[in-house]
């Protein structure tokens, strides 16, 4: 008789080392080159989203204090325009190399600060940062090129409002571009995701950027809709909810201020029968399990083709019980935590909506830890395209699977939406593909992969995912204007 045994394995802890970082315990605003106490700010405790423990006091800034970081900006602008392209290059390939050799204490301070995980943060976010200010630093000499022989300047002073799923990589996202047109650039990090941009603060320090051509200035919601409406920033660059873009563009009509608006999404991960099945399931993991889905262009309406529907169904509910959830410092994590208990509040309402809906709904059973945020890994069969679940952005660990039968209908069902960020489709027939993404609206379309950011390539939305673009030659015209006009 022979007897089998199973083995049962599991991963030993891989805590990533911290003892590297070097964080201060109070970080001021970083303003004229250096950092400086509020004026009518105030200081407030930064959190780690996976154990709730503060990790450092963050000054946020008042209206004085933007006033201050505004004057600053004006006066060093004219000067910071006037260096030729490739002095300029020359600022931001230095912070592209502080980047890099700071990457270590970046990632680590991204995952603490945010609750992602550290594979993420070391192996996407910072590297991307880097590679978003080479990327820039190699057009700041080269801005007609970029604009197809146009005669440009800069707009001047632009604010800049960030959100907490990528914290440094939108802030290189908004300021390389920025920089590099000869702009002087006023950021706004999100409210619970602070540090890393303060240690960007530090690296234009260290890359002896000229004193007021960045600034950073922490604060809330009430900071950023202050720096919004005040006089002598020339262009706001906003990514975040479609709800504040709205209200800001409220906050602008009528005045002469340039603005880009990256917001939201629901964006269609599309399966086709030909596809390749095991391949497109990695590809619906990472699309949206990537950052517990915290991603705009997450792929969090998952359409497939009914006759694999059953199939792709049970391969990724099978994928998703090997998802690892927890320690975000832990190298072998694949879903951190969630970035705040206000966010994990607003997950949870969708799931319940979902559920309440009838919509059928799985989730992962998995320990995670007792303090922080967590929602473990979930999935939604039986949904209707009315369901909110369907409609609205979740922004979190969750994905809704609708069926279709033709690629006519793939296609209307996708773009049944107001949003328009992103899609994937996922096929073996190279000229489906092509034909499904012309027929997409949306601002960035993936075969046969997903989630996939290259800084020489556009991004930005259709309809209410916002316009303009980031990244790539598109990326420069938001940041320049036509001479005299
Ligand atoms: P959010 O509430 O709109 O916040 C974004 C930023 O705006 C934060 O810095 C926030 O400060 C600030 N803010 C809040 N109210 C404001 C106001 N009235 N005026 C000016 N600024 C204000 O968005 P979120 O919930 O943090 O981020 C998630 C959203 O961002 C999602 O909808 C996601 O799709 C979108 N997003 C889009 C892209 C893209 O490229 N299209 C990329 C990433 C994220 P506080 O942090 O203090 O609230
Ligand atoms: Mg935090």
């Amino acid at each position: 008789m022979s007897v089998r045994t199973s083995i049962v394995w599991d991963y030993a802890p891989a805590p990533e080392a911290t003892d590297h970082v070097r964080l201060r315990d109070s970080y001021g605003l970083f303003v004229g080159g250096e950092f400086r106490d509020p004026v009518d700010g105030r200081r407030e405790p930064t959190i780690n989203p996976a154990t709730e423990e503060p990790l450092a006091e963050v000054a946020w800034a008042g209206p004085k204090d933007l006033e201050a970081a505004i004057e600053a900006a004006r006066a060093a602008q004219p000067a910071w325009a006037a260096l030729p392209g490739r002095e300029r290059a020359k600022y931001l390939f230095r912070v592209a190399r502080l980047i890099q050799e700071r990457a270590r204490e970046l990632a680590v301070v991204e995952s603490l600060d945010g609750g992602k995980p550290l594979r993420e943060s070391r192996d996407v976010d910072i590297p991307l940062a880097a590679a978003h200010f080479f990327h820039y630093a190699g057009w700041a000499d080269k801005l007609r090129y970029g604009v197809a022989g146009r005669e440009v300047e800069p707009m001047g002073v632009v604010g800049q409002i960030v959100p907490w799923n990528f914290p440094l990589l939108m802030a290189a996202w908004k300021l390389a571009p920025a920089l590099a047109c000869g702009n002087a650039a006023i950021l706004k990090p999100a409210e619970t995701t602070p540090l890393t941009a303060l240690l960007l603060a530090e690296i234009c320090q260290e890359a002896e950027l000229p004193a007021g051509v960045v600034a950073i200035v922490p604060g809330d919601g009430a900071t950023g809709a202050t720096l919004v409406r005040a006089p002598g920033i020339d262009k706001i660059a906003f990514t975040g909810s479609t709800g504040v873009g709205r209200d800001i563009q409220t906050a602008l009509a009528g005045r002469d201020v340039g603005l880009t608006l990256e917001l939201g999404g629901k964006s269609a991960n599309i399966v086709f029968e030909d596809a390749a099945l095991d391949q497109a399931v990695e590809g619906i993991v990472n699309g949206i399990f990537f950052n517990q889905g915290h991603v705009c262009c997450a792929g969090s309406r998952l359409l497939i083709q009914e006759s694999v529907a059953d199939q792709v169904v049970a391969k990724l509910w099978r994928r998703m019980g090997n998802l690892r959830v927890g320690d975000p410092l832990d190298k072998n994590t694949d879903v951190g935590a969630i970035n705040s208990a206000e966010q994990l509040a607003r997950i949870e309402a969708l799931v319940a909506a979902g559920e309440e809906e009838g919509a059928v709904r799985r989730t992962v059973a998995c320990d995670v830890p007792e303090r922080g945020y967590w929602f473990a890994p979930t999935l939604f069969t039986d949904v209707s395209p009315a369901h909110r679940i369907a409609v609205e952005e979740i922004f979190g660990p969750v994905v809704s699977v609708l069926t279709f039968r033709t690629q006519a209908e793939a296609i209307e069902k996708a773009n049944n939406s107001r949003y328009g960020l992103a899609a994937g489709i996922w096929t073996d027939k190279g000229a489906k593909a092509f034909e499904v993404a012309a027929a997409l609206q949306a601002g960035v379309v993936w075969q046969n992969t997903y989630n996939h950011f290259d800084p020489t390539a556009a991004f930005g939305g259709y309809k209410e995912s916002g316009f303009g673009r980031e990244g790539g030659p598109a990326g420069l015209r938001p940041y320049l204007r036509e001479k005299g006009a």
